[in-house]
């Protein structure tokens, strides 16, 4: 798992700015013990007499999710962050019934990348890809 040395290196890598708000959501997801949505972020860093308000959380959120920091798991309306295992460059699977995240760390998709830059002429600089089925203990036997 990130931890802060680490977290703050990646912010300079990238050139983005850590601002405090982002660093103590950082902190309190890593000290999380299960996901969290973003009202309990804001209610816990408020116990802690930090009031950073629920729309830079959401931004904070979104920023660390593009940087693979933390994974968006969501279930109908509900939405929780976790901070992602791993540090490097990784994919999801996602029970469908009990919303365990497990993550892994091959990606062999540069073919099908290369034809995405070959059919529309972008640049890829990046990709998400969730799978989703049910894990050993969900799984239907028959
Ligand atoms: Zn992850
Ligand atoms: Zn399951
Ligand atoms: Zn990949």
């Amino acid at each position: 798992m990130m931890n802060k040395g680490l977290f703050k290196n990646l912010f300079k890598e990238k050139k983005l700015r850590l601002s405090h708000p982002r660093l103590l959501i950082f902190q309190e997801l890593s000290t999380a013990v299960s996901p969290l949505t973003p009202q309990e972020l804001y209610h816990s860093l408020l116990k802690k007499k930090r009031r950073i308000g629920l729309t830079s959380i959401y931004r904070s959120l979104d920023l660390f999710e593009s940087l693979e920091i933390v994974f968006k798991i969501m279930k109908g309306s509900n939405v929780k962050y976790k901070l992602c295992e791993l540090e490097d460059h990784h994919h999801h699977i996602i029970c469908k019934t009990c919303g365990h995240v497990v993550e892994f760390d091959f990606c062999d998709i540069s073919k099908w990348s290369k034809k995405a830059m070959e059919s529309t002429g972008y640049q890829v600089t990046d990709h998400q890809l969730n799978f989703y089925g049910f894990c050993k203990a969900c799984k239907k036997v028959d």
